[in-house]
């Protein structure tokens, strides 16, 4: 008998199709009785209930379709089922809009930008340069390789900080997870493209930031509660110079509890739009290789991108 696949996102057909060929699958919000959750054995999803998950006795399979899986309920997810996340399925995206951000910040790009709306042309203060500047990669997966080999291009120094090095990116200088203060000292500009787990939670406080340059750049694409936000506001009170460049936040939800970050003149934001919601086309990329790795699973093959349940339990 086929495996039951159950979706908590809607597939195209030819996406439907191609698991059909391995299995039966279910759509949340398709016409019909809903399966017997009882009865899942493979779940593709971005957001579920514990609720849910408990009721998903026969469970084998959780593939998730964004790279991050910090938002599973991780204490209801048993010991023996696989997670995989969908980490790379949108690399160029983010890794592009990380440098976005970064060259915003650099360049001065809103802050001209917000002035000649006003009729002010103006030019006052200084830009910086990328080119020959220390930049500091946090997480050298999917997102974090394109980072450093677009920071190559710029001619920049890039010092790679991570757990282990699966990816061949040139990088000047690496550090291990307990050499985070080698890595971010006296650098010019760092990236976090780091998963929150609970390692990373808190990673970058007052202590670490001081590390940098006073006039340096912060860009945090990665999640926001990798940052001690309290320490970043005082931070970046006290250092005008130094800006903070995001895309994700810590209450996305209800923006507004972040304005003690937003509101702060050296502040350059994106509302998390770098991965699933950049574009109609990165999110349709994201979906077509969670199928496949879900059809790798179907066809008795190792899924890829693994989870180690450890670093979220
Ligand atoms: P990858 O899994 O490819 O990369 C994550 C990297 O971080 C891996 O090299 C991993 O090492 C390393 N790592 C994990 N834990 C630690 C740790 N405790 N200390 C140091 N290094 C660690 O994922 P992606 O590059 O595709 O995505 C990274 C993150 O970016 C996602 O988890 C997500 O949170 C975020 N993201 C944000 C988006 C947005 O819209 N802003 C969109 C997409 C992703 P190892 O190989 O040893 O596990």
């Amino acid at each position: 008998m086929q495996k039951l696949v159950y979706c908590t996102v809607r597939l195209k057909p030819e996406l439907r199709s191609r698991l059909e060929k391995y299995a039966r699958v279910f759509e949340l919000g398709e016409e019909g009785p809903a399966p017997d959750l009882a009865k899942v054995e493979v779940l593709m999803c971005g957001p579920i209930t514990p609720q849910e998950l408990d009721a998903m006795k026969n469970l084998e399979l959780i593939q998730c379709v964004y790279a991050g899986v910090d938002a599973l309920p991780w204490s209801h997810v048993r010991e023996d089922v696989i997670v995989a996340s969908n980490a790379g399925s949108n690399a160029d995206a983010v890794a592009e809009h990380a440098f976005a951000l970064l060259l915003a910040a650099a360049k001065r790009v809103v802050f001209f930008d917000s002035r000649i709306r006003g009729g002010n042309f103006e030019i006052v203060g200084e830009s910086r340069m990328l080119h020959g500047r220390r930049i500091c990669v946090l997480g050298l997966g999917a997102i974090g390789t394109r980072v450093a080999e677009i920071a190559k291009a710029f001619k920049m120094h890039v010092v790679g900080y991570g757990r282990s090095r699966r990816n061949t990116v040139q990088v000047d200088e690496f550090y291990t997870q307990e050499r985070l203060n080698d890595a971010l000292r006296g650098c010019n500009y760092a990236v976090i493209a780091l998963p929150l787990n609970k390692y990373t939670h808190g990673l970058i406080t007052y202590e670490k930031l001081s590390l940098m340059k006073r006039d340096g750049i912060l860009v945090n694409i990665g999640r926001a509660p990798i940052v001690v936000k309290e320490d970043l506001v005082r931070f970046l009170r006290e250092n005008p110079s130094f800006i903070f460049a995001s895309d994700v936040w810590w209450n996305i939800r209800n923006p507004s509890e972040d304005a003690d970050v937003y509101s702060l003149p050296n502040v350059v934001s994106t509302p998390w739009i770098a991965g699933a919601a950049s574009s109609r086309e990165t999110y349709e990329e994201m979906l077509r290789l969670a199928v496949e790795n879900v059809v790798r699973y179907l066809r008795g093959e190792r899924p890829l991108n693994i989870v180690r349940h450890e670093d979220y339990k």
